[in-house]
């Protein structure tokens, strides 16, 4: 069983870039010949065990004359007539232009699926642009990088249960294509599904805050290291294991390496390395010394995890020296209260690195800050919810006109992103979006994940 998918969008966007990356080694150029190249390429493409044929649309051009553009737009329509899920693209640097619009309706007429997705939004790049696609009302804009790969667990995830409703509907076989099929010893790229990938950890805290200790209990405890990896960068380096029957991949910095003497110059030095492995992670595990918890280096370390949108975990290690223990946590948790307002609710749990006391607690806190981090709220209950807010505590009126919030949804997890559809935001207090967020988190049981939210001016 296999289905259909054209990939569409004006010119520019990214269209080949992702058909390469989906097609990889099997691409299909059906010619090279000058004015053939613009017309569909199709290939066989793959994304974790999904197979399917992919179509690259020429570009779609707003022309209705018989000129080249006219001929592209009516291949266009082909392919989108013959496929059966239409993933168009925009570019979230650029935003929504008049032609991206042009062809959403177009598509939201005649693609029997759409799945709409910003490229270009490698890293936080395009983050306006990608939210601005969801006025384009072809339900959320998942965003991508086709140059570097990101995004595609998320394609992946919106793919699955229109592949599996193919299935059940027994569609017939696609047609064969008449695409010469390169089948290599070259896979188009080693990706497999996230929810079969090992979660992402990273331990991170100032130097002796037990941070190898912690990851060679791990390792310890379950006897099943898979062997260090030469890191995603030369200067880190991640370990596979498993946690409590947990897959799990830990990033580390210092850590699993033979340390040097601390000098002052490697302290910042494994900060900084510390500050990288955060950008792999799913959860990170920030590690106090119970001794001197919350040091200035400990808070900017938990401030950058939640800027760069990760799960996080406080751990407060070396319980095992702790005399009076009740009286220390509440001392924790106020610390932690007043100095990292930003990371409100993330689980504080405490552990012996030393003695292994504590890891269950740990690897509970991890599993529900990533589960929480990935978590989705429907669009009606989001709405439900705003209303209750809105009325409990109206928005302000500005010179007596009221700021309304119209709509809100979610657009994106891993963390959770809201967008609310408002008019006259830049009037809105940032104390009201607080009064929002800690809602967000409370009501809809969010800790120890950041929590975005923006407003959408419409007039
Ligand atoms: P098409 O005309 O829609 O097929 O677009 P291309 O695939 O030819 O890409 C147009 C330009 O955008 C090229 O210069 C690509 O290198 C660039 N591009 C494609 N994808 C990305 C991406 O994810 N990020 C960035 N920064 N550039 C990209
Ligand atoms: P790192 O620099 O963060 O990797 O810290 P290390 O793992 O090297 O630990 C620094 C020191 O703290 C070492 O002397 C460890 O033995 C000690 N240590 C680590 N975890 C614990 C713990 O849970 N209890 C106690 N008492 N000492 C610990």
């Amino acid at each position: 069983m296999t289905f259909t998918l054209a990939i569409v969008g004006r010119p520019n966007v990214g269209k080949s870039t992702l058909f390469n990356r989906l097609v990889g080694k099997r691409l299909a150029l059906v010619d090279d010949q000058p004015g053939v190249t613009r017309d569909l390429r199709e290939g066989q493409g793959r994304l974790g065990d999904l197979r399917f044929i992919v179509v690259d649309s020429a570009g779609l051009e707003m022309a209705e004359d018989d000129s080249l553009q006219g001929r592209m737009r009516r291949l266009t329509e082909r392919a989108v007539d013959e496929a059966d899920v239409c993933l168009f693209i925009i570019d979230a640097r650029v935003g929504v232009t008049a032609a991206d619009e042009y062809f959403a309706d177009i598509l939201r007429k005649r693609a029997k699926h759409v799945i709409l997705a910003a490229n270009k939004a490698e890293g936080r790049a395009g983050e306006a642009g990608a939210i601005e696609a969801y006025a384009l009302g072809l339900g959320e804009p998942l965003r991508i990088s086709a140059e570097h790969g990101e995004g595609m667990d998320d394609l992946y995830r919106a793919l699955v249960p229109l592949a599996e409703g193919f299935e059940a509907q027994n569609v017939q076989q696609a047609p064969e294509t008449d695409v010469a099929v390169e089948d290599g010893d070259e896979e188009a790229e080693d990706w497999r599904p996230s929810e079969r990938k090992p979660l992402q950890i990273a331990v991170i805290g100032r130097p002796n805050a037990g941070k190898s200790t912690l990851i060679n209990r791990i390792l310890g405890e379950d006897r099943l290291l898979t062997g260090p990896e030469a890191g995603i960068t030369r200067d880190s380096i991640s370990v596979g294991t498993t946690f409590m029957g947990t897959p799990v991949r830990i990033f580390d910095t210092a850590g699993m390496r033979k340390k040097a003497r601390v000098t002052d110059k490697v302290e910042k030095l494994s900060v900084a390395d510390g500050l990288r492995a955060v950008r792999f992670a799913e959860v990170v595990v920030v590690l106090l010394d119970v001794g001197i918890p919350f040091e200035q280096q400990d808070l900017r370390i938990a401030d950058f995890a939640e800027s760069e949108g990760r799960a996080v975990v406080v751990a407060a290690n070396k319980w095992d020296l702790e005399e009076d223990k009740p009286e220390k946590l509440k001392e924790l948790r106020e610390a932690f209260e007043r100095l990292l307002p930003q990371l409100k609710g993330a689980p504080l749990v405490t552990v012996s690195a030393r003695t292994g006391k504590g890891l269950d607690r740990l690897h509970a806190a991890i599993l529900r800050a990533h589960e929480v981090w990935n978590r989705r709220v429907s669009t009606a209950r989001l709405n439900q919810w705003l209303s209750a807010m809105t009325e409990a505590h109206p928005t302000p009126a500005p010179g007596g006109r009221r700021i309304r919030l119209r709509y809100i949804t979610q657009v994106k997890t891993r963390p959770p992103a809201f967008v609310i559809m408002a008019t006259h935001t830049d009037k809105l207090p940032d104390s009201y979006a607080r009064y929002l967020v800690n809602g967000l988190r409370q009501d809809f049981d969010m800790p120890g994940t950041p929590i975005r939210l923006t407003f959408r001016d419409q007039g």
